[in-house]
């Protein structure tokens, strides 16, 4: 199969609102255009160069994800156009978002980025962590930055109760911080979890954000 009908056979499996996120890191720009010409127009990627340079080739109309860590010093190379920046994890991080939104005249949609998997190695903030920034209230003197919805990544595992488990967590926290929160702002309505391997399991714990780069683009070099 090739990317066109591998991207299609994603596509198809998704339920009414569910965004596929076709993430494109470390594939070349003619690998994104077939998907573009399928009708693809959002796109992720995880380090601040290579997006920036893709950016600046490929068309306008994309709407870009950072999924990636973002350090904040990268931060200012892709205010002026990121369309999301999916793994927010840090007060500091949203702090910089902020200021170089104001810099560029635009607000910037964010989501946070939850730790929930076993492995230490992944990034993102504990329920607790999460809990506390919310009840800091900075976030809500920022006005060039906009909290949309949460992301995850589950463990890397074959067992797939577990991954459950940690999708579910992710989305009964989503609905704690929603109620108390954000219960009458429509936009915080961002479920990010679920990759090539997971994401099935995700469309079954409440996911409307899949970020699928292996199962289209084939593997990373
Ligand atoms: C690379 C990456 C993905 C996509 O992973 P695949 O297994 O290739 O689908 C999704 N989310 C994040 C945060 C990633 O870094």
């Amino acid at each position: 199969m090739d990317i066109e009908e591998r991207l299609n056979e994603v596509l198809a499996s998704l339920p009414e609102g569910v965004e596929l996120v076709a993430v494109s890191k470390f594939h070349p720009e003619d690998d994104i255009l077939r998907a573009y010409r399928q009708g693809q127009r959002v796109f992720g990627e995880s380090r601040e160069q290579e997006l920036s340079r893709k950016y600046a080739s490929l068309p306008k109309d994309i709407r870009w994800h950072f999924i990636g860590h973002l350090q904040t010093n990268k931060v200012k190379y892709i205010a002026p156009f990121i369309s999301l920046i999916e793994a927010v994890d840090s007060l500091k991080l949203m702090k910089e978002i902020n200021r170089q939104g104001e810099k560029c005249g635009r607000v910037i949609d964010i989501l946070l980025e939850l730790h929930l998997a076993q492995e230490d190695t992944k990034s993102g903030l504990t329920l607790d962590e999460c809990r506390s920034l919310l009840a800091d209230g900075e976030w809500r003197q920022m006005a060039n930055v906009r909290i949309c919805g949460l992301m995850m990544m589950a463990s890397f595992t074959d067992d797939e109760n577990q991954i459950r488990r940690e999708m579910l967590a992710a989305a009964a926290f989503f609905e704690e911080v929603k109620a108390k929160y954000f219960a009458d702002a429509e936009y915080f309505n961002r479920r990010s979890w679920g990759m090539s391997d997971d994401y099935e399991i995700a469309l079954k714990c409440n996911s409307n954000t899949i970020r699928v780069g292996t199962r289209i683009f084939g593997p990373r070099q």
